[in-house]
């Protein structure tokens, strides 16, 4: 019957919510596991218990994938296994084949939890995943505080929910790097390398339908936005891209990241990637100094973890000020230059 049937799959799914194991899907950037992806495995170990596991997954094509995956053999001590799909439809971040895979592991492993950053890269693959499991993924995690209930923000970071997860395995998460920092373990650890294990993609279905067309990367010394230790952001005031460069030179003397608003971003000051907030980038540097920002929700919502807020604007009521640490009622096009000449060379 109908009711048996609903009682049965509800008792299968609280059965099935016990710790098995968790995956964490890793990118992997130069021979090497990505910032965020430690993060994510950071994160994987809040839900580890000493009946439960810890696998990676990484995928791509060719030497610096091995030698990625030799390197997060021994990244962390919670990590037990490596998972490598080493294939040519790896090569490029194209989420179809990703979240495929992700699908066929699962199907293997049957993970009680799966992991992903949530960048860009996580945010593509991981609900096409969810999709193709039948379960509903949550996102924008900021806490687990037990294996089925976790924390995220709503209203664009103004409240937090938590959440209570009661659907079937698996439990799918995107998770905020800057919630989880990478601890001391993690950073400097040299476990003994676990097992590395090649995925068998025998019964890999290639049927999707789009196409890498190309990537286009900025080349830049500059630290990654992201994971940088200090944040320069500018706003709509500074009026054009050839006024930008105050902020690139400010950067530049600070050894700092970039970052801008959307009104900055739209006008075209600056490339996109380069966006902190809602829409953009979600950032937690030691110091974030923002010039000519009025101080938006959708702004704040991407950087008021940070730990110390410098704020610049000529207008003393802007709500930027609100979370400043430090506040300078100010034209920017005055300030920024007088900090160059101040500031010692790097
Ligand atoms: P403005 O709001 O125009 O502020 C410019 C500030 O510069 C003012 O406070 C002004 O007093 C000051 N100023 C002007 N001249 C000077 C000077 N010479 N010296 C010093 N100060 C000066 N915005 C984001 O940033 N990130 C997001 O991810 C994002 N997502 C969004 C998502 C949605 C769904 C929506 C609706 C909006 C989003 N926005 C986002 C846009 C956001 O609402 C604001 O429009 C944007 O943040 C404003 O950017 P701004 O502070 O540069 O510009």
């Amino acid at each position: 019957s109908l009711t048996y049937l609903i009682a049965h799959s509800r008792r299968r799914s609280i059965a099935s919510c016990r710790h098995l194991g968790t995956l964490v899907i890793a990118e992997h950037e130069g021979g090497s596991l990505t910032a965020s992806s430690l993060s994510s495995i950071e994160a994987a170990g809040k839900l580890l218990s000493k009946d439960s596991s810890l696998s990676l997954l990484l995928a791509g094509a060719g030497p610096t994938l091995q030698e990625a995956a030799a390197k997060a053999a021994s990244c962390h001590p919670s990590v037990s296994q490596v998972l490598v799909a080493d294939s040519d439809k790896f090569k490029n971040p194209l989420a179809e084949p990703w979240a495929k895979l992700v699908h066929l592991v699962q199907q293997k492993g049957e993970y009680s939890h799966i992991i992903a950053a949530s960048n860009s890269f996580g945010k593509n693959i991981l609900p096409r995943a969810a999709a193709l499991l039948d379960v509903s993924p949550i996102t924008d995690v900021i806490d687990i505080s037990e294996s089925n209930t976790f924390v995220r923000p709503i209203y664009a970071g103004n409240a937090l929910s938590t959440i209570r997860y009661t659907g079937s395995d698996p439990c799918m998460l995107t998770v905020r790097s800057t919630s989880f920092p990478v601890g001391s373990t993690s950073a400097d650890s040299k476990t003994n390398p676990v097992p590395i294990h090649q995925v068998d993609l025998s019964t890999f279905s290639e049927d999707w339908n789009s196409r890498h067309v190309k990537q286009t990367t900025q080349d830049s010394e500059r630290p990654d936005l992201g994971s940088a230790r200090v944040v320069i952001t500018g706003g709509r005031a500074l009026k054009s891209a050839e006024n930008f460069k105050l902020i690139e030179k400010l950067a530049e003397k600070l050894g700092a990241a970039v970052g801008a608003t959307r009104a900055a971003v739209d006008a075209g000051y600056v490339p996109n990637d380069l966006q902190v907030g809602q829409t953009g980038k979600i950032v937690a540097p030691e110091l974030y100094m923002a010039f000519g920002v009025s101080g938006a929700i959708q702004h704040i919502a991407g950087m008021r973890d940070s730990k110390v807020i410098v704020a610049v604007n000529k207008d003393a009521d802007a709500p930027i000020f609100q979370v400043a640490d430090y506040g300078l009622v100010g034209d920017l096009f005055e300030i920024i230059p007088e900090l160059l000449e101040k500031l010692p060379e790097k």
